[in-house]
């Protein structure tokens, strides 16, 4: 490709509508372009990289026996009614009406289409196990688009849904679906780490995510430092901490104390001199429509999705102020679960069980009650493991050492069971003649999120440095001189005998200056820059940098092929 006929606008200004790196770069480096709110255009050098993993996942997809689709993005409301999600996917499901008044709704995802294909089609287990999978565009109206590819609103997903026999079926295809994704993700050049995970609205039991470690990712994850264990943190099991005799014994009386203006845990410790872990924090939520009550630990944190899993909700939400104060009679800050209502569900961190003296809102604006506790002040609540895990916290499966990392969640994968067969009465008739439901599992990998994840890993202060496998091109000729004629015809030379090598190539050609070519060489992190120079004519040499080190070699123009295919190797 020739850079003067290619289309790669790159910009030397940071643009102010991105925060995360990759997203700046991703602009910068000509690769997208913004539409609308979490809508991006592909531009030809960015649709390059998007397509290296598209191949990658391909390939690997094929490998494992998978047979690729591709289903309409628009999907009858009728299906998505029969899974019982229509009303409960919430605002993400973008629905529409055609001009029949039908209604429909933009893919999220593909459970139901394809489960309705399955239903019509296969009859017999000897039509199983079948994989099918697509790379398509989805959509999903996300409430807080942002970071480019990250998390757009339109964005391009391979997913996957596999259909067995039966449960064991399933494990031996998830578990080669696990290896699968270890290798596409390995072959992208990314450091990733596969984590057990929550199974969220798709629904099923078993889900790992795969995650690549970058501090700007928007996933925590707990990693023990002993084992291998790994865990979103929104899974991660936190146990109730070892009874600490200090904080255990009952010797205070209840009391009212005045705490004027102080509401967060850090005025009122420090305003009551107690420390954190002895604080109760009361909070009030809307769950399916109903206020509930969580308390935890001053020192930690509620995981919502734990909570909506004990309380076994689908929606959750923090109440709104006037909600706090109708039914605590106080205003945010003060709430607290002594006196509450009677018909309020509570649930308390399972770390308070044995927590003793406690401090904790008065439900009256400017006071607090120390000295509070269990049985004596209140009736105790129902104890749930409904916290984030911290780095306090001892690995759920060894004891050892937990550590909580940033992560970008690129790939997903799921054992639904019969979450769907069994709503859309997908069946197939075993080999006794039996009817049974086939036993499904899905596997999706966000196609530009992973670009955006490779390049949040792989930059520096000048660019992009690119993985070689997602590169859009592998080399550019850099031609210092397009005047020139001796390096020209030199630069053509070494751009013809490269390509012919099967290499992808971007010959810049263009009437700028160096320096103007250098910079943008870096911007757009290609592997591997031949610059084609004075030195060409002195002694029938040109430089080849490589981008990752900038480590500089000069070659002679006959020995170039082979130096730059031994790099790339
Ligand atoms: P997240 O928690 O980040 O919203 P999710 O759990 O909703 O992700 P899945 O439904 O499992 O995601 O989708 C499969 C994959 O699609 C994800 O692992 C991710 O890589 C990608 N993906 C999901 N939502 C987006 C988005 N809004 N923009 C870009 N990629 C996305
Ligand atoms: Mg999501």
């Amino acid at each position: 490709m020739r850079y003067s006929r290619f289309f790669l606008p790159t910009l030397k200004e940071v643009p102010a509508e991105a925060e995360v790196i990759s997203h700046k770069l991703m602009l910068r480096a000509g690769m997208i372009r913004k539409l609308a709110s979490g809508l991006y255009s592909y531009l030809p050098f960015g649709l390059r990289a998007i397509r290296k993993v598209e191949n990658i996942i391909r390939d690997e997809m094929n490998r494992a026996g998978a047979l690729e689709v591709l289903l309409p993005i628009v999907q009858p409301a009728e299906l998505w009614q029969e899974s019982g999600r229509w009303n409960h996917y919430g605002r993400e499901l973008l629905r529409l009406k055609d001009r029949h008044g039908r209604a429909c709704c933009l893919g999220p995802t593909h459970e139901e289409v394809i489960t309705d294909l399955v239903r019509k089609e296969v009859r017999s287990y000897r039509d199983l196990p079948l994989n099918l999978y697509q790379i398509q565009t989805k959509f999903r109206d996300e409430i807080r688009p942002r970071f480019g590819l990250m998390r757009g609103r339109e964005f391009i997903m391979k997913d996957a849904y596999s259909f067995d026999m039966d449960e064991e079926a399933l494990d031996r295809t998830y578990q080669s679906m696990y290896e699968t994704y270890c290798r596409i993700f390995e072959r992208c050049g990314l450091d990733f780490r596969p984590v057990e995970a929550d199974t969220g609205t798709i629904g099923g039991d078993v889900s790992h995510e795969f995650m690549v470690l970058a501090d700007t990712g928007e996933d925590e994850i707990a990693c023990c430092t002993v084992c291998d264990y790994a865990a979103n943190v929104e899974l991660a099991p936190a146990a109730a901490p070892p009874a600490r005799p200090s904080t255990t014994a009952v010797v205070a009386d209840m009391e009212e104390v005045s705490t004027p203006g102080k509401r967060t845990i850090e005025e009122v410790t420090a305003f009551l001199n107690v420390p954190p872990d002895r604080l109760v924090k009361t909070l009030v939520l809307m769950a399916d429509g109903n206020p509930v009550v969580a308390l935890v630990r001053g020192d930690h944190e509620l995981n919502e999705v734990k909570l909506k899993r004990a309380l076994g909700v689908e929606e959750l939400s923090f109440a709104d102020e006037e909600t706090v104060r109708r039914l605590t009679g106080a205003p945010v800050g003060f709430a607290g679960p002594v006196g509450l209502p009677e018909d309020i569900r509570v649930v308390a961190d399972t770390a308070l069980e044995s927590l003793c003296d406690f401090v904790t809102g008065a439900n009256k604006g400017d006071f607090h009650l120390v000295g509070v506790n269990w049985g004596r002040d209140l009736k105790p609540p129902e104890f749930r493991d409904i916290r984030i895990i911290t780095c306090e916290d001892p690995c759920p499966r060894c004891g050892g050492r937990i550590e909580i990392k940033r992560g970008i969640e690129v790939g997903h994968i799921f054992k639904l069971g019969t979450k769907y067969s069994g709503a859309l009465g997908a069946t197939f008739l075993d080999s006794n003649g039996r009817q049974r439901p086939i036993v499904m599992g899905c596997y999706g990998i966000g196609v530009g999120r992973t670009v955006a994840a490779a390049i949040e890993q792989n930059h520096d202060e000048r660019g992009i440095i690119f993985p070689v496998p997602l590169a859009p091109f592998q080399v550019i000729v850099t031609l210092v001189n397009t005047n020139d004629e001796v390096m020209a015809r030199a630069a053509e030379g070494i751009y013809q005998e490269l390509s012919g090598q099967g290499m992808e190539v971007l010959l810049d050609d263009r009437k700028e200056r160096a320096g103007v070519k250098f910079k943008d060489a870096e911007l757009i992190g290609i592997p591997v820059r031949i610059t084609v120079g004075r030195k060409v004519k002195e002694t029938g040499e040109v430089e080849i940098t490589r981008r990752a080190s900038g480590h500089t070699i000069l070659v002679r123009t006959e020995d170039v092929t082979e130096e730059v295919l031994n790099i790339l190797k």
